[in-house]
């Protein structure tokens, strides 16, 4: 599908379409080139028309909060997909279960359980992605992940169907589901315990100081890089990193981050190439045993 056929077929849709648009400012990160196409979803009709429309003749690749991705220099030759307003609504489903949309924060579920009197949501104070994004990475911290607490997952092929699975039909791991990759998470529901406000708000505030303390907060990063080996025997990637990798090293302004090694963050103008050039720095340290999150 060339441009100007791009550009003829989504006349309808408006500025909800951009051309060429950065993707710079989209990610944690804050690296990256820009998007040959960037579509902003108004809500589900218009997503099922698009997508109709696009015919699985392009690529597709759907934009969460960005808080996971490294994104390249180069033009992104198809097309980023971002969940619009209508993808962020939020309610119960009777008393301790809660269905929101894919673009909900994962700290406004949170925050929202917590007002609701329903417990299990805590962790995801500490996570600053979306639902969509959650879903996908299985995101999880302090022992507990999505799978613990997703009951089903609403969601959209390429083609425009749509289709609910219920999460005991999903396989999850660590940072990972066997989930097709060509869906988009539409929304999903959830399930919690009743508890006091007052319980759930200290456990809030103990995770939050607890990650405040050790983690990196408020620097252009996406969280870990290297994912933690399955075995609680076996040492965690920071340890592995701070062993064996001279912490001081720097491609451009891609560092490793001073607090928690396995954070590797952006200081001011770093470019994909630099970014890939440490995250490679420290993987040919360690060959196999490190996996990209
Ligand atoms: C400071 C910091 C701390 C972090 N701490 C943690 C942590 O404690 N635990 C943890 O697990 N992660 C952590 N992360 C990583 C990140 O926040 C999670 O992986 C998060 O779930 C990513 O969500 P997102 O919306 O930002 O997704 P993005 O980064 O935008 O995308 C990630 C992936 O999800 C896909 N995706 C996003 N939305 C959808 C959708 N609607 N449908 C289909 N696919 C979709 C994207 O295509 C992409 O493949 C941290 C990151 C940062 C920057």
């Amino acid at each position: 599908m060339k441009t100007e056929e791009l550009k003829n077929l989504f006349k309808e849709f408006g500025k909800q379409i951009k051309f060429e648009h950065d993707l710079k400012k989209k990610n944690w990160f804050n690296i990256g080139g820009k998007s040959k196409v960037f579509y902003k979803a108004n809500d589900l009709k218009e997503l099922v028309k698009f997508l109709k429309i696009l015919d699985n003749k392009k690529k597709i690749f759907i934009l969460g909060a960005g808080s996971n991705i490294l994104v390249t220099d180069n033009l992104y030759d198809g097309v980023v997909i971002k969940l619009g307003k209508s993808f962020n609504n939020i309610s119960l489903l009777g008393d301790d279960k809660i269905i929101a949309g894919s673009g909900v924060l994962d700290k406004t579920l949170s925050d929202f359980a917590r007002d609701n009197n329903i417990s299990g949501f805590e962790f995801l104070s500490c996570i600053p992605g979306t639902i969509g994004g959650g879903i996908k990475m299985n995101a999880g911290c302090f022992g507990k992940e999505f799978k613990d607490i997703l009951l089903s997952v609403q969601a959209i092929d390429k083609s425009g169907n749509i289709k609910t699975i219920p999460s005991k039909d999903i396989y999850f791991e660590y940072r990972d589901n066997d989930l097709p990759d060509d869906l988009i998470f539409l929304s999903a529901s959830f399930k919690g315990n009743k508890d006091k406000y007052d319980n759930i708000n200290s456990e809030i505030i103990k995770l939050k100081t607890e990650k405040e303390k050790n983690q990196p907060t408020k620097i252009k990063t996406s969280g870990s890089t290297f994912k933690n080996p399955i075995s609680q025997t076996e040492k965690k990637v920071w340890q592995l990193i701070k062993e064996s990798v001279p912490l001081d090293i720097s491609f451009g302004d891609a560092y490793i981050s001073e607090k928690h090694c396995n954070f590797f963050i952006n200081k001011g103008n770093a470019k994909f190439e630099d970014m890939k050039n440490l995250i490679d720095f420290v993987e040919k340290k360690f060959g196999k045993r490190l996996e990209l999150v």
